[in-house]
C-alpha cells in the first residue's frame, strides 16, 4: 500500500546568524513498505527518526533522498491538489489529543471536519456518519455537542481517531498515540486500532518508542537505530529471536 525507498532526511541547523550551520540526518537509507490491512509497528529510542518517518510517509514533508510511493503512485508535493485526494486516504494520528483538536470547535463538527472539505455526502448524511462514527470510537452520540477539554484524554484521543477514519482512509500513521494516555486507558485505545484494523481493514505503520505496546497490534515491526533499520521481521521473529543487539537490548527490557 506504501513503500518507501532509501529515504534520506537531513535537517540543518544553525545556532545564530553566524553560527556554523549542523546537519542531522534523521532518516538514513530507510526502505519499508506496509501492505493493505497490515500493521507494520516502528520502533526505536528517542530521536531515533521515528517520527520523520512518519511524517515523509504522509508527505507532510519532502525527503532529501529517497521516494515514497503510496498505492503505486509518486507521492505528490504538500498542498498539490492531487496531495490533498491523497490525504483523504491516509491519514495521522498523533501523540497529544488536545494539540490535534480545536477548543473552540465542538466534537461533532470536528469530526465531520473531513467529510465537508472533501465534499462527502449530504448535511444530512454528514451528521449521521458522525453519529456512526461517534459510536465506532466508543463514544456517545451526545458527546457531539462537547468540547474537546470537557473529556478525558482518552476521549479526547478518540475523537481524533473518529476524525481520522472519516473519509474510510487505507492507511493510518500513528505516531505514538497513546504515550500521553494513562496505561489502563492505553489498552482501550488500542483495542480500539485494532478493531478497526480488523473490521475496516485500515492499514497501520504505529510508532511507538515501547516494544510492549507494539507488540498488541503490530504483524511486522521495523527497528530503527540512529536513523536507519536496523532489523525487520515478523512480530513474533523480534520478540523471539532478536537479531540485532539493539534489539535484543530492547527486547530483554519488556518484562
Ligand atoms: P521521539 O521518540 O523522541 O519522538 P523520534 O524517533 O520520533 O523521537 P524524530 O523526531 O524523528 O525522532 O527526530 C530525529 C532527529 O531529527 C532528532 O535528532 C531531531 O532532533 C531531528 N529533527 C526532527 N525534526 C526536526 C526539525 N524539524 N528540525 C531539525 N531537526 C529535527
Ligand atoms: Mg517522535
Amino acid at each position: 500500500l506504501i513503500e518507501a525507498n532509501d529515504l534520506v532526511k537531513t535537517y540543518t541547523m544553525r545556532r545564530g546568524v553566524f553560527g556554523k550551520p549542523s546537519h542531522v540526518r534523521a532518516v538514513d537509507g530507510v526502505s519499508l513498505s506496509v501492505a493493505p490491512k497490515t500493521t507494520l509497528g516502528i520502533v526505536g529510542e528517542s530521536g531515533s527518526g521515528k517520527s520523520t518517518m512518519g511524517r515523509l510517509l504522509l508527505g507532510l514533508e519532502a525527503p532529501t533522498e529517497g521516494s515514497v510511493r503510496f498505492d503505486g503512485e509518486a507521492m505528490p508535493a504538500l498542498r498539490t491538489p492531487r496531495w490533498r485526494s491523497l490525504r483523504a486516504r491516509m491519514q495521522l494520528v498523533f501523540q497529544d489529543p488536545l494539540a490535534a483538536l480545536d477548543r473552540r470547535i465542538s466534537i461533532g463538527a470536528q469530526i465531520g471536519e473531513p467529510l465537508a472539505i472533501h465534499a462527502v455526502g449530504s448535511e444530512e448524511g454528514r451528521r449521521e456518519r458522525v453519529d456512526e462514527l461517534l459510536v465506532a470510537v466508543g463514544l456517545r452520540r451526545d458527546q457531539a455537542e462537547r468540547y474537546p477539554h470537557e473529556l478525558s484524554g482518552g476521549q479526547r484521543q478518540r475523537v481524533v481517531i473518529a476524525r481520522a477514519i472519516a473519509t474510510n482512509p487505507e492507511l493510518l500513521v500513528c505516531d505514538e498515540p497513546v504515550s500521553a494516555l494513562d496505561v489502563s486507558i492505553q489498552a482501550q485505545v488500542i483495542n480500539l486500532l485494532r478493531d478497526l484494523q480488523e473490521k475496516r481493514g485500515i492499514a497501520m505503520a504505529f510508532i511507538s518508542h515501547d516494544l510492549k505496546v507494539v507488540r498488541n497490534i503490530a504483524d511486522r515491526v521495523a527497528v530503527m537505530y540512529l536513523g536507519r533499520i536496523v532489523e525487520e521481521a515478523a512480530s513474533e521473529d523480534i520478540f523471539r529471536s532478536p537479531l540485532h543487539p539493539y534489539t535484543q537490548a530492547l527486547v530483554s527490557s519488556v518484562p
